[in-house]
């Protein structure tokens, strides 16, 4: 064959695998959990995927409608209204998300603390009203003793809030749950490439890449996530490579936070003070699940470089970038963050490795 007529019918393939490529319907958004989610399944037909997303979807609204503080109906409205009286009988699936919210309590410490809701509204979040002016002390001490987790009984069909005007909030730990639940469906569906993605909270398998016997030599690339430069929302400070089920989370002091007088005050809580967290930008976890990521993003947050490293050492798969709040920013990573993180060029100067 000569070489013209070689180029040419690969010049014909490439053109028809793009072109099938770009037939293909591979990614779906939709709101859910008041955030936008995303889900990516590079290798299926446009019947299947379909599909895919209508299972997805469904699981979504089924898991609003128990975890929702708003609606009268779910489980958390009902546990928090009949805090200091009955236990509540609630939905398996609202018992292993309690589970997994006092097992990063217990792990951070309590810095990651779903029964830190009283302070959270307080503060203006989650339906609370915004305060014109700083909360004060002894509103913060009163509502700091509604906080202890320990309250929190967990039976084997029910829950309850031991002390009356307690409440949960699962705002830091329930998108990256809900982000397992999909990703887990699909896989059990036999799907070995996908990416789920619900405000952030990512994670995923295999490759962005479709299957493809003509083009398939050598490995698939990893599914390729930036991170955000906490200062300037159009810019990232580099990328995350992840895949083998990896998941990544990012808690920041950027996206929702209140103004009083001058100063912002962001959404998450220190629950030893009472008052939202100051000194830290954003705090981005690798973990081995999304709720992993989701829960220690937010404790590690709360919890800054020294405490927070400590802490990581109780849970080896999981891997963190610090951001603290000054300029120029500095990317303090951990070891095994590096494994899954190249900076963009302008950046490498301003990692540092933490011991
Ligand atoms: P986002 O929800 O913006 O992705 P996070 O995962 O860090 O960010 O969760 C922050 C939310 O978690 C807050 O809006 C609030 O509902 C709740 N929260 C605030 N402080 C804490 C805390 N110390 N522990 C657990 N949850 C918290
Ligand atoms: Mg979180």
């Amino acid at each position: 064959m000569n070489r013209h007529l070689i180029l040419n019918i690969i010049g014909a393939i490439v053109c028809y695998s793009s072109l099938c490529y770009a037939q293909v319907k591979h990614t779906h958004t939709w709101t859910c959990m008041g955030t936008i989610a995303e889900i990516n399944i590079p290798d299926s037909d446009e019947k299947s995927f379909t599909n895919y997303i209508a299972i997805a979807e469904k699981k979504m609204e089924e898991l609003e409608r128990l975890l929702s503080l708003f609606k009268p109906e779910s489980d958390i409205y009902r546990l928090n209204s009949a805090s200091g009286g009955d236990e509540i009988n609630v939905s398996p699936v609202t018992l292993e998300i309690l589970k997994l919210s006092v097992k990063y309590a217990d792990i951070s410490n309590g810095a990651f603390n779903p029964a830190v809701a009283p302070l959270v509204k307080l503060w203006g979040f989650s339906g609370g009203k915004l305060p014109v002016q700083l909360p004060s002390d002894s509103e913060i001490q009163t509502l700091l003793k509604l906080t202890n987790y320990k309250n929190i009984t967990i039976a084997t069909n029910t829950a309850r809030l031991a002390a009356k005007g307690m409440s949960i909030d699962l705002g830091g730990i329930a998108k990256g749950y809900a982000v397992d639940i999909c990703y887990r469906t699909l896989v059990k569906m036999g799907i070995k490439d996908l990416m789920v993605n619900i405000g952030g909270n990512i994670r995923c398998n295999g490759s962005p890449r479709r299957t493809n016997t003509l083009f398939d030599i050598g490995k698939k690339p990893a599914w390729s996530i930036g991170v955000r430069h906490p200062y300037d929302r159009n810019k990232i400070v580099g990328v995350l490579h992840l895949t083998d089920g990896y998941a990544v989370a990012t808690s920041g002091n950027y996206e929702k936070y209140v103004t009083i007088g001058n100063e912002r005050y962001c959404h998450i809580i220190d629950p030893q003070t009472g008052k939202p967290v100051r000194g830290m930008a954003g705090v981005t976890i690798i973990a081995p699940t999304a709720v992993e990521a989701d829960a220690m993003s937010t404790a590690l947050f709360v919890l800054g470089v020294e405490r927070g490293t400590e802490v990581l050492k109780k849970l080896p798969d999981c891997h963190a970038l610090f951001i603290p709040d000054h300029q120029p920013i500095k990317l303090l990573v951990t070891s095994g963050f590096m494994k899954y993180f190249t900076p963009l060029k302008e950046f490498t100067t301003l990692v540092e490795q933490l011991k």
